[in-house]
């Protein structure tokens, strides 16, 4: 558990300078200005059950995990922030703290996949419940709700189709009922949008996207303002054991310290790649949350800061045109994941979400997922014109 400076507080200092300085003190034994990388696995104690500076075993704490543990809580506005090894990892230690056999959870009915697979494959048969349900339905989200109903699970914007779910709106909703509302940040990251100040209790990051920001590293994040939430994280973190090395915690640190400037550049660039996109004879259909067009468009004006670097479209000609565009694009490197400094192009109903494919779930098979990088606009734009012609 890594205090971090107060919730919202409006005189902590900017978030790029947050992102530089938060849990980042040079080193007090050697004035290092980045954090060292404490690769150790244990720690000398000065006296029988007496750790120096707290640290006692790497499971239960490292100071360089501490550094990023405290930086994420910052860039949130969290009292709270741990780290884990995976996005997945930090989604288990949550359902396992929060919840217990015979709660009830509800899930987008677009969930990322890894997460639906979690609770569906092993917090069911551990005794979860749960039901999907389209968060941009308020109604339809209150009829969900059960009197075991413990915690409201939102992803916004969407993947692949970038839907955008009210936040404010459902954590009044989770509120009223006794539940907790829980963000998976994610495809926006702290930069663009603050769950916690909209009235969400837990911030669930898949660090390993636009906050490692590299393509080097895979973590996971929880922050929360809740102390007695923070108490069970702190313990199910340390009992489960599903925590980053140092290496990693370092890789993903190094990543924070450059989340504003980079995501400015990929807000930047995707807004040139959908004003082409928006243009093209060959393309019917964009889906990007700061398009005017776009269903969410207010909500997502009024709760994110910019529109982020994700843009979905479908090509004229089904799925052998959108086939055709993602094998011959050159910068655009065809691959899973999203949120690096690289553009990548995927065809989601192949690909990333494959296995929804004959449910409910299926995306459009003309549909092509763009993760705008941060390369420059012009090179992005000739590449797409030239797959597209
Ligand atoms: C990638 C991702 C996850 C899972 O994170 P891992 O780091 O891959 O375990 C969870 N949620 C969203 C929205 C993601 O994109």
């Amino acid at each position: 558990m890594t205090p971090a400076p107060g919730p919202h507080d409006p005189q902590s200092p900017g978030f790029a300078t947050r992102a530089i300085h938060a849990g980042q003190d040079p080193d007090p034994l050697t004035g290092a200005v980045a954090v060292p990388i404490y690769q150790t696995s244990t720690f000398a104690q000065d006296e029988v059950g007496q750790p120096r500076a707290g640290y006692d075993y790497s499971r239960a704490g490292n100071p360089t995990r501490t550094a990023l543990e405290q930086a994420l809580a910052a860039l949130e506005g969290g009292r709270s922030g741990f780290a884990f090894a995976s996005g997945m990892a930090a989604a288990d230690t949550y359902i396992r703290a929060a919840l217990r056999p015979g709660d009830h959870l509800i899930l987008p009915d677009d969930a990322y996949g890894g997460t639906f697979r979690l609770v569906d494959k092993i917090c069911v048969p551990w005794g979860l419940t749960y039901s999907t349900v389209s968060l941009g339905d308020l109604a339809a989200v209150r009829a969900a709700i059960r009197p075991t109903t413990k915690v409201i699970w939102c992803e916004t914007p969407t993947n692949p189709l970038l839907g955008i779910a009210d936040i404010a709106a459902l954590a009044e909703i989770a509120h009223e009922s006794g539940a907790k509302l829980l963000v998976d940040n994610t495809f926006a990251s702290p930069y663009l949008q603050q769950p916690l100040a909209l009235g969400a209790d837990v911030v669930l990051h898949s660090t390993t996207k636009y906050v490692g920001g590299h393509s080097d590293v895979i973590g996971g994040a929880l922050i929360v303002d809740d102390p007695e939430l923070a108490e069970a994280l702190a313990f199910h973190s340390k009992s489960m054991g599903a925590v980053p090395g140092p290496v990693d915690a370092w890789l993903t640190l190094r990543g924070v310290k450059t989340l504003a400037v980079r995501m400015d550049r990929h807000c930047d660039n995707a807004e040139r790649v959908v004003e082409l996109l928006v243009g093209h004879p060959r393309v019917a259909r964009v889906y990007y949350p700061g398009l005017p067009a776009h269903p969410g468009h207010a909500i997502a004006a009024r709760q994110m800061r910019r529109s982020g670097g994700m843009v979905s479209f479908s090509v004229v000609g089904g799925q052998e045109e959108a086939l055709k565009v993602c094998r011959r694009t050159q910068l655009f490197t065809l691959g899973e994941s999203l949120g690096g400094v690289e553009s990548l192009i995927e065809h989601p109903g192949l690909m990333t979400h494959a296995s929804v494919a004959g449910s409910a779930l299926q995306v459009p098979d003309d549909l092509i997922r763009l993760s705008v990088g941060i390369e420059d606009a012009d090179d992005l734009l000739a590449d797409l014109r030239d797959a597209l012609d």
